[in-house]
């Protein structure tokens, strides 16, 4: 297993919204000010896969000074970072994420912001949660918007492996994996009977 932490803050802008924010457009008086989309979500999410695996972060393999990433789609940096996990032989387990704002409400938007975040990280929407906090109005939540996140990999498997583990799930009865009080009390007994 790997874990890895992601942190990221952007302001807002002068310039008028929406703003993006785990891949979706959310509408909002003020933008967030980046060299990219400025989608704060995304980089935090990116920087924890870049830190689980121990790569270089995302203001190294993107610069800001590079005009090649002005205005840049941030869902580009969370891909590179899956592919990295992926050439590691690792896959993302699950992923959690707090927002940190004052404004907007975020709490219409969470469900589309997991469904975006899980397709990127090729998971499941229930292996990824976006929590959204204010900060009971101190800073940097009138400022702009803060985000924490955590990803946790596992070992890739291969998918005939994949197939054949859920194969054998679906098979095995419930008790296999997880005996039932009666079922421990049963073979104590016979274990005591045989040492007799
Ligand atoms: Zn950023």
């Amino acid at each position: 297993m790997r874990i890895g932490i992601g942190y990221d803050s952007h302001r807002f802008n002068s310039r008028s919204g929406p703003l993006r924010l785990g891949g979706v457009r959310i509408p909002h008086a003020r933008g967030l000010a980046g060299h990219s989309d400025a989608d704060v979500l995304l980089h935090a999410v990116a920087d924890a896969l870049l830190g689980a695996i121990g790569a270089p972060d995302l203001g190294e393999l993107f610069p800001p000074s590079d005009p090649r990433w002005r205005e840049a789609d941030s869902r580009a940096f969370v891909n590179e970072a899956v592919t990295r996990v992926r050439k590691a032989g690792w896959q993302v387990g699950n992923l959690d994420a707090t927002v940190i704002a004052d404004a907007p409400r975020l709490g219409p938007h969470k469900t589309a912001m997991r469904r975006t975040i899980s397709r990127l990280l090729r998971i499941a929407p229930s292996a990824v949660s976006v929590k959204a906090k204010t900060t009971e109005g101190l800073a940097p939540g009138k400022a702009g918007i803060a985000v924490q996140a955590v990803v946790l990999l596992k070992p890739a498997i291969s998918n005939l492996r994949q197939r054949r583990i859920s194969l054998w799930l679906k098979q095995s009865p419930p008790e296999a994996d997880q005996p039932s009080a009666e079922a421990v009390r049963k073979s104590r007994t016979r274990k005591n009977r045989t040492a007799r």
